[in-house]
């Protein structure tokens, strides 16, 4: 597996690499964008770590060239947790965002998790610094008896919940802003407060606890919003 990082922070790049050689991962390192975009058209690899601001070509630039011709895994690397919002609104086609400062752990889990939902798996399982994501087969979702069946425990909730908890299942690790569980929990484009959207997080949270109390599915985002991720608690 090879995973191309595009940073021009040296040392912030190396940090990356060091760790995900660690965990059996090739690396190719790229300092500036222009660069970058030459080299990864002809050849993507297998995942592309991808900051935002570069010299030469930007970030989101290149991650916009690259969707045209390729479905090679990108995770975006920004310093704002603001601009990814505005990114996930521009929609440019990244699947997932990282806000620096990061753990290179946390990278390097978020990785995995990408490629696993990619279904670019790696060869052998040298999984053991980070928690193993379940399969999504053991969710079931039933729209006639509002309810979510969990490992064959009924766990019932509100339409509102299911919607909510339906829209970032689908996309297991991508970062939801508010807005767009808006968009995806009411029929009507009914605007309601971001409180409202965390009131009905928190319940929906605690609902999930009482079939698996050593799971957690939902996770908040700092300065983001949520998003879906199965991980059994320490
Ligand atoms: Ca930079």
């Amino acid at each position: 597996m090879n995973i191309s990082i595009v940073e021009d922070e040296p040392k912030l790049a190396n940090l990356l690499k060091d760790y995900l050689q660690n965990d059996g991962f090739n690396t190719s390192i790229y300092h500036d964008g222009s660069e970058a975009l030459d080299s990864l058209m002809k050849n993507p690899g297998d995942l592309i770590l991808l900051d935002l601001m570069l010299p030469g070509t930007d970030g989101m630039s290149i991650c916009r060239e690259l969707r045209k011709h390729s479905n090679v895994p990108i995770i975006m690397l920004t310093a704002k947790a603001q601009e990814i919002d505005r990114l996930l609104g521009l929609e440019i086609g990244a699947d997932d965002y990282i806000c620096k400062p990061f753990s290179p752990r946390e990278v390097v889990a978020r990785v995995k998790a990408v490629l696993r939902r990619t279904g670019t798996t790696p060869q052998n399982g040298t999984d053991a610094s980070t928690p193993e994501t379940a399969s999504d087969s053991s969710f079931v979702f039933d729209e006639g008896t509002a309810s979510v069946r969990i490992n064959e425990q009924v766990c019932p909730l509100t339409a509102v919940e299911l919607r909510l908890l339906g829209a970032m299942h689908e996309r297991p690790g991508q970062i939801f802003n508010r807005a767009q569980l808006m968009r995806r929990m009411y029929d009507d484009n009914r605007i309601v407060s971001d409180r409202t959207i965390d009131s009905h997080v928190k319940k929906l949270r605690q609902k999930l606890e009482t079939v698996d109390e050593a799971t957690s599915y939902i996770h908040s985002v700092y300065g983001i919003g949520y998003k879906f991720e199965i991980l059994e608690n320490e």
